[in-house]
């Protein structure tokens, strides 16, 4: 591959503040990509059983990919990795904006940090350059303070700023990594293992934005294509319109908008919360991520209880909306674009900061917490409870101090609650219902860092009723025909395997999944294929192929899992999911079934490859996909 195409890797040592440049060969690139599979790629080399996630032992990886920095829409996304301190087992989450890009203009495909350093560092990524500085003085900062106080010291507006937030330095195991103060790595609490490191930020810039493509016309033609093609996408033009918020009321409709901590599908408010009153009320702006033509992200200005609401830190995403929203059973939306501001200033991940403050919610309703516990009631519906209590969580203040840790581990160390829980590994469950979404329910269960929507494709696109767009890519993934509702057989266990594959690639590649993927998306499995191609010229790439690395990622997770003695055990779903739901609507009285779940656990590992008894990767899995030396 011509030099230009790929960057380096720094890996950092921060313990002895050094930084070593590596510069794989090509055959590295097409076997493991970038993203998170390169990301565990130096994780497993470089971990051992039983380490503490939040110690130096940990490694932190940060990877982008060859198609990062391309121009065309949703390649701008960055992977971050660690042994997760929420969770149990590995930590992945994906952010998007222009950090991505920007690391790859910097010269650099991936970091990979590891020890801690003696105090607060950031790191500097600049044409090809390394260094670590000192960040004392950004210690206790929030997001935009040090946003504002690097631009200033580095002379320079454009650089793209990755951080832990408060929350992460204080060790708040919801914390997310935050980059532009308004987009997230946000999942599985990797702020926090930044914040162990002593590292306060990393910031990227490269002076030059050429990239060396091996088919730059090839690459306009698609992105000019996939613009054209946008009209003609109602999914994705409703994104564009309404942004993520789109999805509020058809979740609503379907009976799928988790309502008071995901007992009820339902949320007589919905209406209040969707994109729509939105677009009417608080919206100033669509954003975007480097080179996007979708422009999904809200840019909102508001005031809830004296409170402004400030531009910088964006809008809430249709997941802010219902972890905040119906889950706390708040209708206002004012105050939940107020603790998406919270969240974004101290770094906190909204799913699971909303979701837990849900479960103290429901536990208060319930008796189990106590107003003198809490510090104040917290009924569901109450605002100004849900915002006091992220803030609390933000800043580990009073009972906040409890829940900083998660909903899983709040409920272990007061010793109640446990029933109320919808976490997964220590994960909470995002907002798409698996009582409805029957393959989701499966992957909640399997998925190596807990409860995630994102991590395979979702019911409706293979069920009765999907539209032809959506069928004709899926056919290509070798579904010809749709599958029945609510099932959870064989050929649903297979769409959602195959469908994990597509999206585990999604996540190597540093992909966006509003703009590449299986089915809905502006471009579909072909041109995925297309795009690698153009970039790199590799000419015989194809499908397979590309589901094959979204399979090593996946196993690659799963084996770090196995080695830190998580298996098949931890592959439960709370028990909430298994009690019908309320409150009305399409989904009332639908409940999961032990038998089926079961069932189609036996079922997934046999199409997998894992061994049904641990749940962990069979030797010859590993084998048939090069990953030997995992053994
Ligand atoms: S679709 Fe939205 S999230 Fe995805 S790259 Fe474009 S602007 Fe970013």
């Amino acid at each position: 591959m011509p030099e230009g195409r790929t960057g380096r890797i720094a890996h950092v040592d921060l313990t002895r503040g050094a930084v070593e440049m590596e510069t794989p060969p090509e055959s590295f690139y097409r076997k493991y990509f970038g993203g998170s599979a390169m990301g565990m790629y130096y994780i497993l080399k470089n971990t051992k059983p039983g380490i503490d996630p939040l110690g130096p032992e940990n490694v932190l990886t940060m990877f982008v990919s060859l198609l990062t920095g391309a121009p065309i829409s949703g390649q701008s996304r960055m992977c971050a990795n660690a042994l997760s301190p929420l969770v149990d087992g590995i930590g992945d989450a994906q952010c998007g904006g222009f950090f991505p890009a920007e690391m790859r203009f910097a010269g650099f495909d991936g970091l990979v940090v590891t020890g801690k350093s003696a105090s607060p560092v950031y790191l500097w990524l600049h044409d090809g350059q390394a260094e670590l500085r000192p960040a004392g003085h950004l210690w206790g900062k929030t997001t935009s303070q040090v946003d504002d106080a690097l631009k200033a010291e580095l002379g320079d507006d454009k650089i793209e700023i990755a951080q832990c937030g408060p929350a992460g330095e204080k060790l708040v195991r919801l914390a997310a990594i935050i980059n532009m103060s308004n987009r997230a790595n946000g999942r599985t609490g990797l702020g926090a293992v930044m914040g162990s490191k002593n590292l306060k930020a990393v910031v990227v810039r490269g002076k030059s934005k050429k990239l060396d493509w091996a088919d730059a016309k090839r690459l306009n033609e698609m992105a000019k294509a996939g613009a054209a093609e946008l009209e003609n996408n109602g999914d994705v033009l409703g994104l564009q319109k309404y942004g993520t918020a789109s999805v509020v009321s058809f979740q609503h409709f379907s009976g799928t908008l988790p309502t008071f901590n995901y007992n009820a599908g339902q949320f007589e408010h919905f209406e209040r919360l969707q994109g729509e009153t939105m677009a009417d009320t608080i919206l100033k702006a669509n954003d975007t991520c480097y080179a996007c033509t979708v422009r999904c992200k809200r840019v909102v200005e508001a005031e809830w209880a004296g409170q402004p609401v400030e531009r910088r830190y964006g809008g809430p995403e249709y997941e802010t909306i219902a972890t905040f929203g119906s889950y706390c059973g708040v209708q206002e939306l004012e105050a939940v674009s107020l603790a998406n501001q919270i969240c974004n200033e101290y770094g906190l991940d909204t799913i699971g900061t909303g979701a837990t403050v849900a479960w103290a919610m429901e536990c208060f309703e319930k008796g189990e917490l106590t107003e003198n516990e809490i510090g104040f009631p917290a009924c569901f519906g109450d605002a100004g409870a849900m915002v006091r209590l992220t803030l609390a969580i933000a800043t580990r203040q009073g009972f906040g101090d409890v829940l900083a840790d998660g909903s899983r581990r709040a409920a272990a160390k007061l010793g109640k609650g446990q029933a109320l829980l919808i976490t997964v590994k220590g994960a909470e469950a995002p907002a798409h219902m698996p009582q409805a979404k029957r393959s989701l329910a499966l992957i909640y269960a399997v998925n190596p860092f807990g409860a995630d929507h994102q991590s395979s494709e979702h019911d409706p696109m293979v069920e009765e009723g999907a539209s032809d767009l959506y069928m004709g890519r899926l056919k290509l993934m070798g579904f010809d025909h749709t599958l029945t509702p609510r099932s959870l057989d064989a050929e649903k266990v297979r769409f959602a395997l195959k469908g994990q594959h597509f999206y585990s690639f999604l996540d190597t590649a540093a992909l966006c999944q509003f703009v590449w993927g299986p089915a809905w998306t502006l471009y579909g499995p072909q041109e995925t294929v297309e795009f690698v191609r153009a970039a790199t010229g590799w000419e015989t790439f194809t499908l397979e192929e590309l589901l094959a690395i979204g399979e090593r990622r996946l196993n690659m997770l799963r084996a770090f899992n196995a080695r830190m003695g998580i298996g098949k055990d931890a592959d439960r779903l709370p028990d909430k999911f298994y009690r019908p739901l309320t409150g009305g609507g399409p989904t009332d009285g639908v409940a999961l079934t032990h038998d089926e779940v079961d069932a189609a656990l036996r079922e997934y590992y046999a199409q997998a490859g894992w061994d049904p008894k641990t749940g962990n990767p069979k030797a010859e899995t590993l084998k048939r996909l090069g990953l030997e030396w995992v053994l």
